[in-house]
């Protein structure tokens, strides 16, 4: 076991913090690869089981019809493409600039420090410049980590409040990037909400957060719904969904009315300020995942306060 001191001080605000900056290193990482390796799961499915597949083909071209024999042929470039691509994980292989190949050092990969005083920004090999959302993503990260050991105090089930957190903010950043919301996200944080709940560690019953789950799920279906009668266009993504439901498992029913209306608020004031101000095409989707983090975000911070607000 871990002697009490050492766990207390581990789960302190600085402790905390301190690992938030590491994991937010590994986030960036995940928000980089992770829709990757999901195109690369895609496209494989494509090849191995549905281009030239008589079994996708027959049930709506007929049982007598036979793929077309392109289909067969492009199936087996895709695949030649495929097995030329490089295996990666999340964890393998290490860090490399995008630009030139060259494999980060261990120094060269310290949260935000690296970035800003070792590499000045730029990739020591080439030159090229380093985003700036890489350190900022740590910082944030390990600010939230740290906030979290301050609100929620040094134990264990703080930790509970961290991985929902890095879950939140790996959601919004690759829904910005990509307007994708990976099931392997949004489903992790229904099940920690109800698993929370049920350990009795995040504030809710079970039955608030199972509540919270089906309602975050079923407004935003109902959006959809709604909004799909009525301008014949698709304004919500399954994703947008799920991830509500993960919310609302992890803050109970309760917190879905202020999240919800932070989310849509913030979503439609810098949506505004991007078409009038930005020139933004309005045809253009614009995702909803980064708002409804934040809506989740101040909701596990300023959840009592926000919904005193709400209620009055
Ligand atoms: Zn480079």
């Amino acid at each position: 076991m871990l002697d009490p001191g050492l766990a207390a001080a581990l789960l302190s605000p600085p402790g905390l913090g301190v690992l938030g900056l590491l994991i937010g290193s590994f986030l960036n990482v995940v928000v980089h690869r992770l829709p990757a390796m999901m195109w690369r799961a895609w496209w494989k499915d494509s090849v191995e089981f549905q281009l030239a597949d008589p079994l996708a083909w027959q049930p709506l071209f007929g049982s007598q019809s036979r793929p077309p024999p392109q289909l067969a042929l492009a199936a087996k470039a895709i695949d030649a493409e495929l097995k030329k691509l490089p295996q990666e994980t999340l964890l393998h292989p290490r860090s490399r600039c995008p630009q030139c190949g060259h494999v980060l050092r261990w120094w060269e990969n310290i949260p935000v420090f690296s970035w800003l005083v070792l590499l000045r920004g730029r990739c020591s090999a080439c030159g090229t410049r380093i985003a700036w959302r890489y350190p900022a993503v740590e910082l944030v990260t390990g600010g939230l980590f740290a906030a979290a050991a301050a609100s929620f105090g040094a134990q264990p089930s703080t930790l509970l409040w961290c991985l929902a957190i890095a879950l939140l903010l790996t959601m919004a950043l690759i829904d910005l990037d990509t307007t994708l919301l990976p099931d392997s996200l949004t489903l992790p944080l229904i099940g920690v909400g109800l698993g929370g709940a049920l350990a009795g560690v995040t504030g809710v019953t079970p039955a608030e957060s199972a509540a919270g789950a089906l309602a975050g799920y079923g407004v935003l279906w109902l959006v959809g719904f709604v909004w799909r009668l009525a301008r014949k266009v698709d304004a919500m993504a399954e994703g947008d969904m799920k991830m509500l439901a993960g919310i609302g498992a992890l803050l109970g029913w309760q917190a879905l009315p202020s999240a919800l209306l932070l989310a849509a608020g913030l979503g439609a004031v810098v949506g505004l300020v991007m078409i009038a101000g930005l020139g933004r095409d309005r045809s253009k989707p614009i995702p909803f995942g980064p708002y409804l983090a934040l809506g989740g975000l101040c909701s596990i911070f300023f959840g009592p306060a926000l919904r005193s607000v709400w209620l009055l």
